[in-house]
């Protein structure tokens, strides 16, 4: 019942031409794929040339967005600016976002409901630190996360929200939680969106790993009876690479 979501994350790369190109070469696998759900995020720059690419079935994403819709935020963007650029879904928590810019799980949560209230579908980032892992705390921090992440947001349609679990010391460092750790992961998740009471936010909720998710290990990950998807980085960027993710087995 639950749509594989395939979501890439092209951070901070690529130019309008390298953009627009992929983008194209993406939306093509999306349109072939009927089956699944295929995402970019492309820097905001980008995304006014990526939209003329994108074709209809290709999901176009921010990486980030503002919880005010207009004002005295510079650097920031705001969500009506996201759709009026065709953006249906925005990342927000992203582990840089906390740990590079050190927003915390106010500040995610403000982004996320200002997301919600503009109709863009927000795809929460959380994940512990290896540090954490290592105290045996990884549970509690997921808790922490999504508790206060999810915090006053009245869930109804379990299509309204993402969720991507995403161990920061498996990001962007070629090392992958393993499948046990991520179903693991994955399971306790669903537990704590079960807890608010409504059965089909838990059941119909995705939730999908993120950290070096590559063509050698996507079909072992999204084989995860909890893992709907897949959030995907530096393998984003390369049109081959992205089509083999997204047409995992
Ligand atoms: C990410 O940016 O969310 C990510 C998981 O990156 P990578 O796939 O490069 O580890």
């Amino acid at each position: 019942m639950r749509t594989p979501l395939i979501a890439g994350n092209w951070k901070m790369h690529l130019n309008l031409t390298e953009a627009a190109e992929l983008a194209a070469a993406v939306a093509r696998v999306a349109e072939a794929c009927p089956d699944r759900e295929v995402m970019i995020a492309p820097p905001f720059t980008s995304l006014a040339r990526v939209r003329e690419v994108c074709g209809e079935r290709l999901i176009l994403a921010g990486q980030n967005v503002c919880w005010e819709e207009k004002g005295a935020f510079t650097g920031e963007i705001a969500p009506p600016m996201l759709r009026e650029l065709g953006c249906r879904m925005v990342i927000i928590g992203h582990s840089e976002r906390r740990h590079v810019f050190g927003e915390d799980d106010q500040m995610i949560n403000r982004r996320l409901r200002g997301a919600m209230a503009h109709g863009l579908v927000p795809i929460l980032c959380i994940g512990e630190t290896l540090e954490e892992r290592d105290a045996g705390r990884t549970m509690e921090v997921l808790e922490r996360q999504v508790r206060q992440g999810l915090d006053q947001v009245g869930l109804e349609d379990p299509a309204r929200l993402v969720i991507a679990y995403e161990p920061v010391w498996a990001i962007g460092t070629g090392k992958t939680a393993t499948t046990a750790q991520a179903q693991e992961a994955h399971e306790f998740v669903r537990g704590l969106l079960a807890d608010t009471g409504e059965k089909n936010i838990a059941e119909g909720t995705r939730i999908l790993y993120g950290g070096s998710v590559n063509a050698a290990n996507v079909d072992d990950i999204m084989a995860q009876a909890d893992v709907d998807g897949a959030l995907v980085g530096g393998a984003s960027l390369s049109a081959e690479t992205f089509e083999r993710i997204i047409r995992f087995a």
